[in-house]
């Protein structure tokens, strides 16, 4: 099974959407995904809320916690959509682990997770599951900067926790091809960042505001739209790194 954690100290940069996405296109290219969602907001879980299906199966074994999504896709929703989570409450990271080793046995080919907009408990257990780390960041001006603190951020969780948080790349995320400005933050990050800048570029479409808010994906909700282009060929980029 491989795994990947969108983190990225910053809020609003597209973790959950990237996330959601990929998820949702490595299991329409075929593989079983499950999607941990880590951000005790549980925006995940929220946007994803169309696509249970009626008829949802009965689970068993290490699926028992999941969310059945359609077929070979699954989501573990975030605690905290049907309770308030306290600020002080951290994650049982041994439970977790003991959840994706089951995910594992049981042949899932994806862990996906999304991770809150701050590097806490819940952010760094994200780091501690997966082996690799998406990084989504905004093309604006600051954005080289805040990559900096997240690459340290990410030194450290290897130290920590060896074989794990693995930068896979950084992809450019909410980007307005008609902005002066994003074309100069991509070069910069591409002349920075080298093979570590993903290819796949994620445009800005606002229908990725409305298919959230039938709670899908654009691969649901809008196959044909720009947003759903983009990640479709995030998802091949992805595919194609972790073979
Ligand atoms: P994060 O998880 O990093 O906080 P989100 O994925 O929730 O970021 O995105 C923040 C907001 O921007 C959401 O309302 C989302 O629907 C919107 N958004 C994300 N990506 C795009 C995009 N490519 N184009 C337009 N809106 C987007
Ligand atoms: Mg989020």
């Amino acid at each position: 099974m491989r795994s990947i954690a969108l983190a990225n100290q910053k809020g609003g940069v597209g973790k959950t959407t990237t996330a959601i996405h990929l998820a949702h296109g490595l299991a329409l290219a075929g593989d079983s995904v499950a999607l941990l969602d880590l951000d005790p907001q549980g925006n995940a879980t929220l946007a994803l809320q169309g696509m249970i299906p009626d008829d949802e199966p009965d689970a068993e074994g290490a699926f028992e916690a999941l969310q059945n999504l359609g077929s070979n896709f699954w989501m573990l929703p975030s605690p905290g959509v049907h309770r308030n989570i306290d600020r002080r409450t951290v994650p049982d990271v041994k439970k977790l682990a003991t959840l994706v080793e089951g995910l594992r046995g049981a042949g899932i080919d994806w862990l996906v997770v999304d991770c809150p907009p701050r590097m806490d408990a819940w952010g760094y257990a994200g780091l501690e599951l997966c082996e690799h780390v998406l990084l989504p960041v905004q093309a604006e001006f600051f954005a080289m900067h805040g990559l900096s603190q997240m690459m340290q951020t990410l030194a450290s969780a290897r130290k920590q926790f060896p074989g794990r948080g693995n930068l896979l790349g950084v992809v450019a995320t909410l980007v307005d091809g008609r902005e002066e400005i994003a074309r100069e933050v991509l070069d910069d990050l591409r002349e920075n960042l080298a093979d570590k800048m993903m290819r796949s570029v994620i445009l800005r479409d606002l229908s990725f505001v409305e298919a959230a808010s039938h709670g899908k994906t654009l691969f649901d909700y809008r196959i044909d739209s720009k947003g759903a282009l983009c990640y479709g060929s995030l998802v091949r980029e992805v595919l194609d790194g972790c073979a």
